[in-house]
C-alpha cells in the first residue's frame, strides 16, 4: 500500500470499526484513484473522497415476525443510502444470516460506482437482513418480508430509493415485499425492480446480471479477436447469477463444467448444458434443494462437499479458460487464484460482488489476465433495474429482444469505459479503468451540487 493510501485507510478503519469487507472495498478503490487525484486536485480541495466513503444515511432497524409455531422472532433490517449524486439510492437487498452493516456499506460502496458506469441515472444504496429464508415456509418468508417494509416504505419511493433482489431475495420475496408497500402507500409504482413480468417487471431482469458478466467476458475476449466459443468455464454458486451465467456461455458455445452451492460444488466435464441447467433451476428455484441432487442424477457429474478446513476450494482446480465467480464475496482466496491460473484460466469476469481477495486480484494484474471486477462485469442486472424504472416511468413494456439489446449495448459501453480510463500500453487495466470512470461521473455531480 503507498503511503496516501495508507493514510487514508486509517482514517477509514479508525471511523468504521470492525468493517473489514468495507475496508477491503475502499481500499481497492483509492489504490486506483490516487494518481488521478494527483493530476486533478480539484477532488481533493473539495474532499470527495472523504464524502463518498460516508453514506449519505444508514437506516437500521427491528423486524419482528411471528414463525409457523407461534415463536415470535426478532431480525435486525438495514437500508444504506451511499449516494444520491447523479440519480434516486439504487441497489440490492440481501436476506442471509451474514449480513451486517459492515458488508451492505462495502455493497453499497461498490454500487456507487457500478451504477455510474451503467450509463444510466441511478445513485447508489444497499440493504437487507440477517434473516435466512433458508429452510423457511412461504408463509414465514411473507410474514418476514411485510414487518419489513412495514418500516422500509417510509424511506424508500420511486424518485428517491429503488431496491431490488441480492442473495437470499429473489422473486418470490420481491413480490412480497411490493404487494405490502403497495397496501401501506395506496399506489402502484416502481419502487422496486426485479418485479413479476405482469405487475410491472422487465424482460430480461432475471436473466440480466449473468448474461452481462458474459457479454463482458466476450468483450474481454474481443481484444483480443478471440470469442467464448469452445472455451470451458468454472462457475460457482448456482443461483439467479450463475444460473444465467451458464445459459449465456451455452448460447454463445462455451461450455460450463462446474456449480455450487454453501454445501459443496459439481463438475461435470461434459458441460451443464441447456438440459441440465432446466434441472438445476427447478432444483434451486422451486424445489429449492441442493446443487448435491446434480450429481445423484447426472451420474458422469461428481459432487464435492465443501471442507472450510482445506486451504482452497477444488472447484478453482481444473483445468479451464474462463472463470465466472456468481457466488459471494471473498470466494476466491490466493491459493485458488493461484491453481486457476496455473490450470490456463486466463478470463476472470465476476458476477458476484468482489469474489476475489486482494492476493487474488494481484496475481491477475501480475499475470495481465483479462479481469473484469464485479463493478463492472456484473453491472448487467442494476443496468436492466435501470430500464425497468424507465419502463415504468412510461407505462410501457419493451420486448425481449429491446432489453437484450439494450443491456449488450450497456455492457458494451461500460467495457469502453474501463478502456478510456484503464488502458496500460497494450494491456486494460479494468480495476483501474471501472474505479476511475465510476469516480469520475459521480465526483464531477458532486462538485457541481457544493457541500452537501
Ligand atoms: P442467489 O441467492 O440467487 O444465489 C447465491 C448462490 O451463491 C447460491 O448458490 C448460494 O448457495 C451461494 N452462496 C451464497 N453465500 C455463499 C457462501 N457464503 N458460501 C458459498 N456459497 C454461497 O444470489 P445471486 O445469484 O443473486 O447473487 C450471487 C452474487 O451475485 C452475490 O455476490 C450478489 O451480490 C451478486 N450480484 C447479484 C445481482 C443480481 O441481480 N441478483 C446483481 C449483481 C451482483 P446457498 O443456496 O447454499 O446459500
Amino acid at each position: 500500500m503507498s503511503d496516501p493510501v495508507q493514510a487514508f485507510m486509517k482514517g477509514i478503519t479508525a471511523k468504521n470499526p470492525a468493517e473489514p469487507e468495507f475496508h477491503q472495498a475502499v481500499e481497492e478503490v483509492v489504490s486506483s484513484l490516487m494518481p488521478y487525484l494527483d493530476k486533478y486536485p480539484k477532488y481533493r480541495e473539495a474532499k470527495i473522497l472523504e464524502r463518498i466513503c460516508e453514506p449519505e444515511r444508514v437506516i437500521m432497524f427491528r423486524v419482528p415476525w411471528v414463525d409457523d409455531k407461534g415463536e415470535v422472532q426478532v431480525n435486525r433490517g438495514f437500508r444504506i443510502e451511499m449516494n444520491s449524486a447523479i440519480g434516486p439510492y439504487k441497489g440490492g437487498l440481501r436476506f442471509h444470516p451474514t449480513v451486517s452493516l459492515g458488508m451492505l456499506k462495502f455493497l453499497a460502496f461498490e454500487q456507487v460506482f457500478k451504477n455510474a458506469l451503467t450509463t444510466l441515472p441511478m445513485g447508489g444504496g444497499k440493504g437487507g437482513s440477517d434473516f435466512d429464508p433458508k429452510g423457511k415456509s412461504d408463509n414465514e418468508v411473507m410474514h418476514f418480508c411485510q414487518s419489513f417494509m412495514n418500516e422500509m416504505f417510509r424511506h424508500i419511493g420511486p424518485n428517491t430509493d429503488v431496491p431490488a433482489g441480492d442473495i437470499g431475495v429473489g422473486a418470490r420475496e420481491i413480490g412480497f415485499l411490493f404487494g405490502q408497500y403497495k397496501r401501506l402507500r395506496n399506489e402502484f409504482t416502481g419502487v422496486l425492480t426485479g418485479k413479476g413480468r405482469n405487475w410491472g417487471g422487465s424482460l430480461i431482469r432475471p436473466e440480466a446480471t449473468g448474461y452481462g458478466a458474459v457479454y463482458f467476458a466476450a468483450e474481454m475476449l474481443a481484444t483480443r479477436g478471440e470469442t467464448l466459443k469452445g472455451k470451458v468455464c468454472l462457475v460457482s454458486g448456482s443461483g439467479n447469477v450463475a444460473q444465467f451465467t451458464v445459459e449465456k456461455i451455452n448460447q454463445l458455445g462455451g461450455k460450463a463444467v462446474t456449480l455450487s452451492d454453501s454445501s459443496g460444488y459439481i463438475y461435470d466435464e461434459a458441460g451443464v448444458d441447456s438440459k441440465k441447467l432446466a434441472f438445476v433451476m427447478e432444483l434451486k428455484n422451486v424445489k429449492r434443494g441442493r446443487i448435491k441432487e446434480y450429481a445423484d442424477k447426472y451420474k458422469d457429474a461428481t459432487y464435492t462437499p465443501l471442507d472450510r478446513e482445506r486451504d482452497h476450494n477444488p472447484l478453482w482446480n481444473h483445468k479451464a479458460d474462463c472463470a465466472f465467480p456468481s457466488a459471494t464475496q471473498n470466494e476466491i482466496n490466493a491459493k485458488d487464484a493461484e491453481n486457476f491460473l496455473k490450470n490456463g484460466v486466463y478470463v476472470v469476469s465476476e458476477g458476484a460482488n468482489m469474489p476475489s481477495v486482494p492476493e487474488a486480484i494481484g496475481q491477475y494484474l501480475d499475470k495481465r489476465i483479462l479481469y473484469g471486477p464485479g463493478k463492472a462485469a456484473n453491472a448487467g442486472g442494476v443496468s436492466v433495474s435501470g430500464l425497468e424504472m424507465s419502463q415504468n416511468s412510461l407505462r410501457l413494456s419493451w420486448p425481449r429482444e429491446e432489453v437484450d439489446q439494450r443491456l449488450q449495448g450497456i455492457m458494451k459501453a461500460i467495457h469502453e469505459q474501463c478502456v478510456t480510463y484503464g488502458k496500460e500500453g497494450d494491456w486494460v487495466n479494468y480495476v483501474n479503468g471501472a474505479n476511475v470512470a465510476g469516480f469520475v461521473k459521480v465526483a464531477d455531480a458532486m462538485l457541481d451540487h457544493g457541500v452537501v
